[in-house]
């Protein structure tokens, strides 16, 4: 299959896909990024809060957000049906441009949108997912879906290392803030789920904001509350959540079994149940 990207304004085969050495995003990581998924029904999930987010990120850089929801919209799907990708991630990412290599450059300059695709087929029964926990070493900025995911990749070599699928990230004082690319949840042993609350701590996931909305559907009890790795282990359920994974169950943290060591029923209840919201979805949002 022939693999087109889209580079500032032009689809291109992957092999002439260049961005220049004198990126920002190359010399700095000045940039953000998007990870978008799509599904077998052309729609790209949850759309609109994906750029409502993009915007705060680009925001607190001062880059201009390049096109509108609309026109870019556009770009995506036929970014996809140039790729002939009919399920799968479309990655997003904006950096602040190109300039000579300095700290800071006051001029404002072109920011360089490129995407690119990823066919994945989702599927409805979820792995069973062993994570691993490891210091948050990341800044203090993650509300901001930065481009430099030095942090993120170091804890996640260190869970991958022990046979880890997912790093989850402990602060100073002992407390989850989530996972190295996704958000961390836990069903606590009162039956109540629960999650970091949003604050610059942690990336406020789309998929976390759409399973809030879910729980409050099915009336489960949920509290915005950060848990420890102690609560964690002695949690009923634990779970993950992202838009390339949607909603995962985890079995193990640091070697222990949760609870009985499989999938717990609400993290069944809320899988299932993200499943159904994605597959009905029939557009890409409301006009
Ligand atoms: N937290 C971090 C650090 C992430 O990198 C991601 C996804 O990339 C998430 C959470 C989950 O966000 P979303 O549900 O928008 O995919």
């Amino acid at each position: 299959m022939s693999r087109i990207a889209y580079v500032n304004g032009s689809f291109v085969p992957y092999n002439e896909a260049y961005i220049s050495m004198n990126d920002r995003g190359y010399h700095f990581a000045d940039g953000v990024y998007e990870v978008f998924s799509y599904n077998w029904k052309g729609v790209f999930v949850d759309a609109i809060p994906h750029f409502d987010r993009l915007r705060h990120s680009l925001e607190a850089l001062d880059i201009a957000f390049p096109l509108s929801n609309k026109s870019l919209l556009i770009v995506m799907h036929e970014l996809m049906r140039r790729n002939r990708c009919r399920e799968g991630y479309l990655y997003l990412q904006i950096t602040r441009g190109v300039a000579p290599r300095d700290h800071v450059v006051l001029d404002p300059l072109h920011p360089v949108l490129t995407l690119f695709v990823r066919p994945h087929v989702f599927k409805e029964t979820p792995p069973l997912l062993k994570v691993f926990t490891t210091p948050d070493i990341r800044w203090k900025r993650n509300d901001i879906k930065s481009i430099s995911l030095l942090g993120a990749i170091m804890g996640k070599y260190q869970s991958a290392r022990q046979g880890g699928d997912e790093a989850w990230l402990y602060n100073d004082q002992g407390f989850i803030t989530e996972g190295s690319a996704t958000n961390a949840w836990i069903v606590n042993n009162q039956g109540i789920i629960q999650t970091h609350p949003v604050t610059p701590a942690i990336l406020n996931g789309i998929v976390r904001q759409r399973l809030l909305k879910i729980a409050e559907t099915l009336s489960l009890p949920v509290e915005e509350k950060a848990f420890t790795i102690e609560e964690a282990l002695k949690a009923q359920e634990a779970f993950l959540t992202s838009s390339t994974k949607g909603v995962h169950p985890i079995i193990s943290i640091d070697g222990h079994p949760v609870a009985s060591g499989m999938m717990g029923p609400i993290t069944d209840k809320l899988q299932r149940a993200y499943w159904h919201f994605q597959h009905t979805l029939t557009k890409d949002y409301d006009e």
